[in-house]
């Protein structure tokens, strides 16, 4: 009997989504690809991350040669009626899509199979086991029980992990015999440096798929067929294995050892530092998140890297990045509804169409603009300026996450929706984080060389000079007082409030200031 042809989504490009012995479809089995243009003109995408998609599934096209249909349709489900002609039933197998939305879609079809997913170290049957067991536990630290139920925390969930794929594991002990570096991995940017002393990142090359991409890009929105927002070329990130594999291995050999110290500091001209810039090729499925925290152990044994960045970097891809995925199912479709702050106001245009020259906050200007030219900027930025100004004005969390997700080029709904709906606008009321991210100007002072050259000053709450974080925060903290109050890791920082004598002063000036560019 012939084998099933096997669909393969945009975000399963590397050959382990294929392969047999990890679940996928026959050897042999003939690949069907999909470009639905519906995607595009559903939401306004960052020019770049439309590019570099389209690149990446060209690209995979092009290296599966006969054995793939590839299709370019008006929506999936025209694709797949050109595929399966007549027989619309004819069967298929396809792998666990990473939404909700293409998973309902698959689940609603005749005659298709779904493949166990993959792309993560730890299944869904695992991670439920981990919850039904861990569920009311916390993280233990800091937090009392009481005998009501915690929710479920990063920590334990990353030790487990650990210790089930002994990674940086000595017999039974975390290497080093700590779990958490953390504490080594918030240092604030080097004194009287513009950058980091470090070798920069892998970028690629384009060639005449992207030539072609960007063709298509152009005529589609002289069409009016579509249109996209921020800066587009030249492609900075991997779109295919090979290029994918060569960004690992120029990490792990010359960056992975500076990774921990300045993980959380910014600066204006070296927007990358020494973050990897792995997410875009791990999302879209082109590197096995195994593959690279292996190499990157393997540094610290042969001691090529220190254990506070090499345990930095497992943290962030076998912690966070599976506890974030698998949150995403867990928490449910209700999540992306959650607004537990009722927080209402739209989204400002100037933030909208990623207009950083409008924006007189040196901080905002200068991240925004990295995102407007690059679809990318470190966790940081996204988390203390740009989501920490959305969290402060009270935009709604629902059009920042889809802000989030149009504008970043690894930005997919399974891996927004607990970043911004929980960690970074606290939407969820604590069902991610135990308390709101976000901070006066004093943390961007000190984490970053954006407030030298800035026309606001960090230390000032009222006037012309006030700081709009630091204002921004007060009037967070006295809009959710009696939330924050009852929170014993925001209770202190309330009762700042009370010290405060130009508070009615502040408020006055945030509410002037209305959706006005800072
Ligand atoms: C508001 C907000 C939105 C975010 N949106 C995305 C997103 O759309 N896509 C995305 O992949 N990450 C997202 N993150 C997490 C993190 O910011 C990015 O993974 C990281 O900045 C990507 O750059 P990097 O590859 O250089 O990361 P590095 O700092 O080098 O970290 C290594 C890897 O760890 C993984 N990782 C670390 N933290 C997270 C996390 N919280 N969630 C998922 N993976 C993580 C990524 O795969 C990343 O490549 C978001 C974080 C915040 C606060």
């Amino acid at each position: 009997m012939a084998p099933r042809p096997h669909w393969l989504f945009g975000d399963q490009l590397g050959p382990h989504f294929l392969d047999p012995r990890h679940g996928g479809p026959d050897d042999k089995a003939p690949v069907v690809m999909i470009e639905a243009r519906s995607v595009l003109r559903r939401r306004r995408f960052h020019r770049a991350k439309a590019h570099l998609v389209l690149s990446a599934m060209r690209h995979r096209a092009a290296e599966l040669g006969d054995r793939v249909t590839y299709v370019r349709a008006e929506t999936y489900a025209e694709g797949l009626e050109k595929v399966r002609g007549r027989r619309a039933s004819s069967p298929l197998t396809v792998r666990h899509p990473t939404s909700r939305r293409a998973l309902d879609f698959v689940g609603g079809l005749e005659g298709v199979e779904i493949l166990p997913a993959k792309g993560f170290l730890v299944s869904h049957d695992d991670f439920a086991e981990w919850a039904g067991r861990n569920k009311g536990k916390g993280s233990g630290k800091g937090e009392k029980g009481g005998g009501q139920p915690q929710p479920l925390r990063l920590e334990g969930f990353y030790h487990w992990v650990r210790e089930r794929h002994d990674l940086l594991m000595d017999g039974d002990h975390p290497a080093g015999g700590r779990w958490n570096l953390d504490h080594d991995n918030r240092e604030p940017p080097p004194r009287g440096q513009d950058t980091l002393d470090v070798r920069g990142p892998w970028r690629p090359s384009e060639d005449d798929i992207d030539d072609e991409v960007r063709r298509d890009l152009d005529r589609w929105e002289r069409d009016g067929d579509v249109s996209f927002v921020g800066r587009d070329g030249p492609r900075s990130f991997p779109a295919t294995r090979r290029e994918a594999r060569t960004a690992l291995r120029h990490f792990v050999a010359h960056r992975l050892a500076g990774f921990g110290r300045h993980e959380d500091a910014m600066l204006a001209a070296d927007p990358v530092m020494s973050h990897s810039l792995l997410s875009v090729p791990l999302n879209l499925g082109l590197l096995d998140p195994a593959e690279c925290v292996e190499p990157a152990e393997q540094a610290y044994r042969s001691g090529d890297a220190p254990l506070n960045s090499v345990e930095g970097f497992v943290r962030q891809i076998a912690g966070w990045r599976e506890y974030v995925w698998h949150l995403y199912w867990h928490f449910g479709e209700d999540y992306r509804h959650r607004n537990a702050l009722r927080h209402t106001t739209p989204l400002p245009d100037w933030f909208l169409d990623l207009d950083a020259d409008a924006v007189t906050a040196n901080c905002l200007s200068t991240v925004l603009a990295q995102v407007r030219d690059t679809g990318w900027t470190h966790h940081i930025p996204r988390l203390m300026v740009l989501g920490s100004r959305a969290l402060q004005d009270g935009w709604d969390p629902a059009a920042v996450t889809d802000w989030f997700h149009r504008c970043f080029v690894d930005g997919y709904d399974w891996v927004m929706l607990p970043n911004v709906v929980g960690m970074s606008q606290y939407a969820d009321g604590g069902m991610m984080t135990t308390k709101p991210y976000t901070s006066g100007g004093a943390y961007i002072k000190k984490m970053s060389d954006f407030c030298a050259p800035c026309a606001y000053r960090p230390d000032h709450r009222t006037g012309e000079e006030a700081c709009p974080y630091t204002a921004g925060y007060w009037s967070f903290l006295h809009r959710h007082r009696t939330r924050l109050a009852a929170n014993h890791r925001t209770a202190r920082a309330v009762k700042g409030l009370d010290r405060l004598g130009d508070l009615r002063e502040l408020l006055d000036t945030t509410a002037e200031r209305g959706d006005a560019p800072p």
